[in-house]
């Protein structure tokens, strides 16, 4: 039975939530056995211009089931009838017992050990599956080296960075795991996080971060896991095509760059930065699309700006922790919609980045939030019709843009930056101040990087913006560029029932670089889902 929407002002103790939550489903205190959080969210909508903060909980209570009153039974009837109470089924397992055991898949290759790859390899390995894993980026300590070399010498290496190696592109991240798909594996992927040290609120604070620190310590203890559930992980092991059987339908074997493997299904979990593989594997019979994608700047702000926007000038942030934003900007006939996107309290922005020559933005931050800086992405979709005809017309887009910040930085990973207000003037920053990218920034006209319209869109949300976090379009902002990865421009065409890439009998692709998921927790679920499809059940 779970109460919804029960609130307990940022000043009361969690202790209050019984008694609200029984007052809420209008039933006895006493009738509660037990209570669990299942979800906490902090309400800060300012109300009549006031900050009036307050905690959002749904409380699943564990009722007494042979109670014998009839009361209290019909009172739950009539709070399941309100709306103010639900009733709800316990989370699925990665192993079903509907998977016809007797039909065996053989050994599956899933290729890339990002969220999709790895939920795909948990859900196979637990439903008795043979598994294969493997990525083109080395293990962490070593991708960790790498990436320290990479921020130290700004030498790019294309196979160990941001962006490749073990635990795909979330392993630098802010590891934030909402996601809009409300689907009942959550609950199961953030228990195995939790069982590998992430703190346990992630199983019910709406805002759930892990945070690259910790990422870092999760990360091996979930590989041991799989390891000792039979899952053998092959990294510096880079798909670069394959060989079909006579009928041309099914994959046999995979060329690698450490040698063939033979396999009898292959789960695709590539990410939204594999160009090269998803253009080899399309000359090769992988169905590919176009598809919307999300491109603009990064902008940031200090921490303190938008914890006063948000929470008012005295907040408790002890209790409170910094304060997010996700804010909107609706489109106007001649004005592309904007959305920020990857919103990193106390974080960093880094260049996330794998081939040479192509710069592009993005955010992370550690556990505790630290660092004094808030940034987030800001970006409209473009479709079709603004990058042209073809499947891979989004992706050429990217590069172009990307090549252009590139070079207009010195071509040495100095991201091209803008103050907020000369970014809406239209005029060069003199003083661009402190920032938390590490590779340094120069001042660049970034409204003259970017097409006129998306520039219109993000000049007209930043001043829409400005009345939400006062501030946001002073000279406290800093613009930073170019966001241009928040989705990627392609979709491999699946079968939606069985999930299996058009033509190709044992092929799945997941996750992000597939087009069907835009974060870690939607990439994981996808790779879990897609397991289930490949095992003959729906989920
Ligand atoms: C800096 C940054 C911060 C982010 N922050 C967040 C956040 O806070 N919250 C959130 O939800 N999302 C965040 N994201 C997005 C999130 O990381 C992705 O949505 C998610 O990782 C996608 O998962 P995936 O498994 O589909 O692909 P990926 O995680 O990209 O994994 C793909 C894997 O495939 C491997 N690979 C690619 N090509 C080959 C090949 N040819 N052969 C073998 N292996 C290959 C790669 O090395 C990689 O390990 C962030 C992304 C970045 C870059």
């Amino acid at each position: 039975m779970r109460v919804l929407s029960v609130e307990l002002g940022v000043d009361e103790p969690d202790s209050l939530l019984r008694a609200r939550s029984a007052q809420k489903a209008g039933i006895p205190e006493e009738a509660i056995r037990g209570l669990r959080v299942a979800h906490r969210a902090l309400d800060a909508r300012r109300r009549g211009g006031r900050h009036e903060l307050r905690f959002v909980h749904h409380v699943d209570l564990d009722l007494d089931p042979d109670s014998p009153d009839a009361a209290l039974a019909a009172v739950l009837a009539r709070a399941l009838r309100s709306g103010r109470v639900r009733e709800v089924d316990p989370p699925p397992g990665f192993r079903r017992d509907d998977v016809d055991r007797a039909v065996a898949p053989g050994r599956i290759v899933v290729v890339g050990s990002g969220p999709a790859g790895l939920y795909a390899a948990w859900t196979l390995a637990a439903n008795g599956v043979a598994v294969d894993v493997i990525d083109r980026g080395p293990a962490l300590r070593e991708r960790s080296r790498a990436v320290a070399r990479f921020t130290r010498t700004r030498e790019l290496d294309p196979e160990r960075n941001l962006l490749f190696g073990e635990g795909g592109a979330g392993t630098y991240s802010d590891g934030k795991l909402y996601t809009r798909t409300q689907h009942g594996l959550e609950a199961p992927i953030v228990e195995t996080l939790i069982e590998a040290g992430a703190d346990p609120r992630i199983a019910f604070d709406a805002r759930a971060h892990v945070g690259t620190d910790r990422l870092h310590r999760i990360l091996p203890r979930l590989r041991e896991r799989l390891e000792s559930m039979g899952v053998r992980f092959h990294f510096d092991t880079r798909l670069e095509g394959w060989t079909r059987d006579a009928t041309g339908s099914r994959v046999r074997v995979l060329r690698t760059q450490a040698g063939e493997i033979d396999c009898d299904g292959v789960v695709l979990a590539l990410g939204h930065s594999a160009r090269d593989t998803i253009r080899a594997l399309a000359a090769d019979g992988l169905v590919v699309e176009a598809k919307p994608f999300q491109l603009g700047l990064r902008i940031e702000h200090p921490q303190p700006l938008v914890d006063a926007g948000r929470f008012g000038p005295d907040a408790d942030l002890e209790r409170l922790g910094h304060a997010y934003y996700t804010l909107v900007s609706k489109a106007q006939p001649a004005t592309p919609g904007v959305h920020s996107f990857c919103m990193c309290p106390g974080g960093q922005i880094v260049a996330a980045v794998a081939q040479p020559g192509l710069l592009c933005t993005n955010g992370m931050s550690n556990s505790r939030h630290s660092s004094p800086f808030a940034n987030s992405g800001l970006v409209v979709t473009l479709g079709p019709r603004e990058y042209g005809e073809g499947a891979f017309a989004g992706v050429v887009h990217q590069e172009r843009l990307e090549a252009a910040f590139f070079a207009a930085g010195g071509s040495d990973w100095t991201a091209p930056a803008q103050r907020v207000p000369d970014f809406l003037a239209g005029r060069e920053t003199r003083d661009l101040g402190r920032s938390s990218y590490k590779l340094g920034l120069s001042s660049q006209r970034l409204d003259r990087l970017l097409e006129p319209s998306v520039v219109e869109g993000l000049r007209l949300a930043i001043r829409r913006f400005d009345r939400q976090i006062p501030g946001y379009a002073s000279e406290a902002g800093v613009l930073v560029g170019v966001e241009s990865r928040s989705s990627g421009p392609l979709r491999l065409t699946r079968d939606p029932a069985t999930r299996r890439a058009v033509g190709l009998d044992n092929v799945w692709p997941v996750g992000e670089g597939a087009g069907y998921a835009g974060g870690i927790m939607s990439a994981a679920i996808d790779g879990a889902r897609s397991a289930w499809a490949l095992l003959g059940v729906a989920g």
